[in-house]
């Protein structure tokens, strides 16, 4: 019920619409600075931790304390190694595509693949799921990657309708298809824990590009990822 609510209350991807003052949206591409990959994984988590730590002392905590002790570095680890390893291109999923064989001429849809990103406003959870669907050209990828590429992207600082786009830009990128469509229904700890402390509230976001721009072909999908 909650789900069939959210895909009737999705918001097409228009720009115009994305501005608002907290959650300001440029272009899809992440902004990355040039000398972006300079520095090696290693050095950057020594740099976070000596950072992080001066964050907690600032804030007045005691990092003699043993429980706190070992919090700078491990914070560096995470955030280098699993909450923002998408942003380096070299952790960018390598994909085999397969031959059609079956003739599959339908929709594929993988649905509620699980995700966890950052929002970039305020580095605190994004969570939710991804359905995502497309038409083979004559290839197609092993379901499992359709799922990293979502997670590859997720392991971002991000906004929804970022991370929709760049779903669903690179899917049509691999399988060589301009038919593709990406539903995002998710929750933002920014809105739930902080703010106006919205626990219930969830965004919808879509990506829809070719046929999935047809209405009754877009209802198929939505129906699709509303069944139980
Ligand atoms: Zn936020």
């Amino acid at each position: 019920m909650r789900q069939k609510e959210i895909a009737l209350n999705i918001r097409p991807i228009k720009p115009v619409d994305l501005e608002d003052d907290e959650h300001p949206v440029g272009s899809y591409n992440t902004p990355l600075r040039e000398d972006a990959f300079l520095l090696s994984d290693e050095e950057k988590i020594d740099k976070i931790e000596s950072h992080f730590r001066e964050i907690m002392v600032t804030l007045g905590l005691d990092l003699t304390d043993d429980s706190l002790n070992g919090t700078p570095r491990r914070v560096a680890k995470m955030f280098v190694q699993e909450a923002f390893s998408g942003l380096n291109p070299a952790n960018r999923p390598v994909t085999r595509l397969f031959e059609n064989k079956y003739k599959y001429d339908q929709m594929l849809v993988e649905k509620d693949i699980t995700f966890y990103s950052h929002c970039e406003h305020h580095f605190v959870p994004i969570y939710g799921k991804a359905h995502v669907a497309y038409f083979s050209s004559g290839k197609v990828i092993g379901l499992s990657k359709i799922n990293r590429f979502v997670q590859f992207f997720a392991k971002r600082p991000q906004v929804q309708e970022r991370l929709t786009v760049q779903i669903g830009k690179e899917l049509e990128r691999v399988l060589n298809t301009e038919d593709v469509a990406v539903v995002i229904d998710a929750n933002h700890l920014c809105v739930a824990s902080r703010g106006v402390s919205d626990t219930n509230s969830k965004t919808g976001t879509a990506y829809f590009s070719g046929k999935f721009k047809d209405e009754n072909i877009k209802r198929e999908f939505l129906n699709y990822i509303n069944a139980k």
